[in-house]
């Protein structure tokens, strides 16, 4: 095949898969004699979309034409289980095992994430109408040697709102933890598993100027836009004589700045020394008109339980975090994920910050992107009205 038609076929494999017709699907793929190598590349494709459907077709017409390879084996395996199969599934894990043995490592771990993470929990949600967990660890069993020791690769529970998480992906972080993530099936937070590594992650980080972090917790140029907006939001929706407080507030520029505003602003951090607002730290039991919190949550290993140290000082938290995008991107498509630091644990959606208000009775403002309010009801109303006059057009109320 020239490089057009090769290029045509993909196109119209992925068209024809698209469009859930699987008769138009079955007459192109049947209907000319496409080159083995292709038929084979579409089906790996198909499978990193998570397409079971498409690619298990395809892998009955190679199984047809007397091939058997790795990818052929995944799809079989897999459209077996999802699709009733009982034959296909077994011709499928007949050579699974002794194909993956055949792999160096490092190919083990590339077809796992590409191929075999996508597919998890369409098997799990499968297995649970036929109540039969063990086709699918017989499917992900052969992959053991690239998850960490006793890997579980069952539901979690969700840290935030207790739903059931499944299983999303692996992804390397500080360029050698295989870590897994979970994304909660009700409210789409995502989140690793319980960190290991934050010893490591932070090490160098406190005492020091940290100038590699991509976060940028204490850029100066953006700790000024949030002084000029924080500012115009206490003048004009809080009680602008009241204390507020800095949660995470790195080396404490930001409260230094709020307080040559004439703002009686306090500074609260565990990860990081106060090098700016020294005798401005917050006082136990202290309250606050309002908490700030930029880009602290992502960094939360338990969002609940700060949540609840937050709410003990404050009725209200406005706090910048980006929403996690739909759909979830793969690890490497997303710089949010920080996987070379190590540092950022859990990803909020719009629906997971929702929920969460919903849960606790609290009001949700969000910008849509990077910029959140959530505040006690009683509190909340005249604050939204003011704010949704004046950020019209890109904000979202619930
Ligand atoms: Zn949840």
């Amino acid at each position: 095949m020239g490089n057009n038609e090769t290029h045509d076929f993909f196109e119209t494999i992925f068209r024809l898969d698209a469009c859930n017709d699987t008769h138009e699907f079955l007459d192109f793929v049947q209907g000319q004699r496409h080159s083995t190598p292709d038929l084979v590349s579409a089906a790996a494709q198909l499978l990193a979309k998570g397409r079971v459907r498409s690619a298990y077709i395809l892998a009955m017409l190679l199984g047809k034409r007397g091939q058997r390879n790795l990818v052929m084996s995944i799809a079989l395996s897999a459209g077996g289980l999802i699709f009733s199969n009982t034959i296909e599934e077994n011709n499928g894990l007949q050579f699974l095992q002794s194909q993956v043995d055949a792999l160096p490592v490092e190919q083990q771990q590339e077809n796992y994430d590409r191929m075999i993470a996508p597919l998890v929990t369409h098997l799990w949600a499968c297995s649970a109408g036929k109540a039969d967990p063990e086709r699918v660890l017989r499917i992900l069993q052969p992959f053991k040697a690239v998850v960490p020791d006793g890997f579980d690769w069952r539901a979690h529970v969700c840290k935030l709102c207790g739903g059931s998480a499944d299983y999303w992906f692996h992804a390397q972080i500080l360029g050698k933890h295989r870590v897994a993530y979970y994304l909660c099936d009700q409210c789409d937070f995502l989140f690793t598993e319980e960190p290991y590594w934050l010893e490591e992650a932070y090490a160098g980080v406190i005492g020091q100027q940290d100038v590699d972090d991509k976060d940028d917790r204490d850029g100066v140029a953006r700790t000024l836009r949030s002084k000029d907006f924080v500012s115009m939001l206490l003048w004009n929706l809080f009680d602008a004589k009241a204390k507020f407080l800095d949660y995470g507030g790195s080396y404490g520029l930001f409260v230094r700045l709020m307080r040559d505003e004439g703002f009686e602003f306090y500074w609260q951090d565990k990860q990081c020394p106060n090098l700016f607002a020294r005798g401005f730290e917050a006082v136990e039991g202290d309250r606050y008109e309002l908490v700030t919190a930029f880009e602290c949550f992502q960094h939360f290993a338990d969002p609940m339980a700060e949540l609840d140290r937050i709410f003990a000082q404050s009725d209200a938290v406005l706090f910048t975090t980006r929403l996690l995008p739909n759909p979830v991107p793969k690890p490497e498509e997303w710089s949010y994920y920080a996987l070379e630091s190590g540092r950022h644990l859990s990803f909020y959606s719009a629906k997971s910050l929702r929920k969460l208000a919903e849960n606790r009775e609290l009001a949700f403002l969000s910008n849509g992107t990077d910029t959140h309010l959530l505040a006690k009801r009683n509190i909340a109303n005249g604050v939204f009205k003011g704010l949704s006059q004046w950020s019209k057009g890109h904000a979202e109320t619930a």
